[in-house]
């Protein structure tokens, strides 16, 4: 064996035994600030049925767990089906809370409802979509809401809302999306929410909400959601939410902290990804 098939392998070895050793779920304290419990929270996540296609509801379950996530929503486009499979599974292993949701996907709007049992058809008006969503107790926000969606969004839509996408992987990398979604959000008192828009790619949670709730239980959660006590943080030290936590959470530092190291990794999900990406170009070149 050559001295150059023998560093590709080494190369390799360490790629895997890094990645190995920080895949490890973290089990993180809870934090409580202002006498409630902070939860961070992924409200827009898709499953698949065949596991190709993405990650199974039991499968997003043991993904949000690796993610340090307290409390998601399993969202299918217009339909509820497969969402509470996952929570039947996290309640049987101990895991996050699983709310029951769906992204009301119509011709002009998408809209996460959250807390409902019962589809919701896309059929409606966004008006009538989120009156049908606070029929079934549940809460309803605006899914990554571009320009092109506002039309969608009259008065009583708008005086119904609960919560708004403010942070979004398509903020991330998309400067007029950002601007958007801002906007949007602004235009009337609504609850912040940050969510990762899971399809199977990216990192579930990698845009979160921090929720202030009495406790991790889904009613908690929702009322918590209804009374707008969350915290998201966005791009270029951007903050949203409400004003008070937002001064508790600063004072604090945590959420801030844990947040950043989830979406960029530490040193060994580095190590693991250079040593991988060059022993695979090795391969390559060999
Ligand atoms: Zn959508
Ligand atoms: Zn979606």
């Amino acid at each position: 064996m050559s001295a150059r098939t023998l560093a590709i392998g080494a190369l390799l070895l360490v790629s895997i035994v890094a990645g190995t050793v920080s895949d490890r779920p973290r089990v993180d304290s809870p934090i409580i600030l202002g006498g409630f419990r902070v939860i961070a929270a992924d409200f827009h996540v898709h499953p698949a049925i065949v596991s190709a296609a993405g990650l199974t509801p039991w499968d997003l379950v043991l993904e949000a767990q690796r993610q340090g996530i307290d409390a998601f929503a399993i969202t299918p486009h217009n339909n509820v089906f497969p969402a509470p499979i996952g929570r039947w599974f996290s309640r049987l292993i101990g895991g996050p809370t699983v709310i029951v949701g769906e992204e009301v996907r119509a011709a002009g709007y998408h809209v996460i409802a959250i807390g409902i049992e019962r589809t919701v058809s896309p059929h409606h008006t966004a008006a009538a979509a989120i009156d049908e969503i606070h029929r079934q107790g549940g809460v309803a926000i605006a899914a990554h809401p571009a320009a092109d969606y506002w039309p969608a969004y009259d008065a009583a839509a708008m005086a119904a809302l609960d919560g708004s996408e403010v942070m979004h992987p398509g903020a991330l990398s998309v400067e007029r999306d950002r601007a958007d979604f801002e906007a949007f959000y602004r235009r009337t008192p609504l609850t912040a929410i940050g969510s990762s828009d899971y399809h199977g790619l990216g990192r579930l949670g990698m845009c979160r909400t921090y929720v202030f709730a009495a406790d991790a239980s889904a009613p908690a959660i929702l009322d918590a959601l209804r009374a707008r006590r969350t915290v998201v943080y966005g791009v270029d030290g951007r903050v949203y939410g409400d004003p008070a936590l937002i001064r508790l959470a600063d004072a604090d530092g945590r959420l801030r902290e844990r947040g950043a190291e989830r979406a960029n990794g530490n040193a060994l999900v580095w190590l693991s990804r250079l040593t991988g990406v060059a022993g695979l170009a090795g391969v390559a070149l060999l």
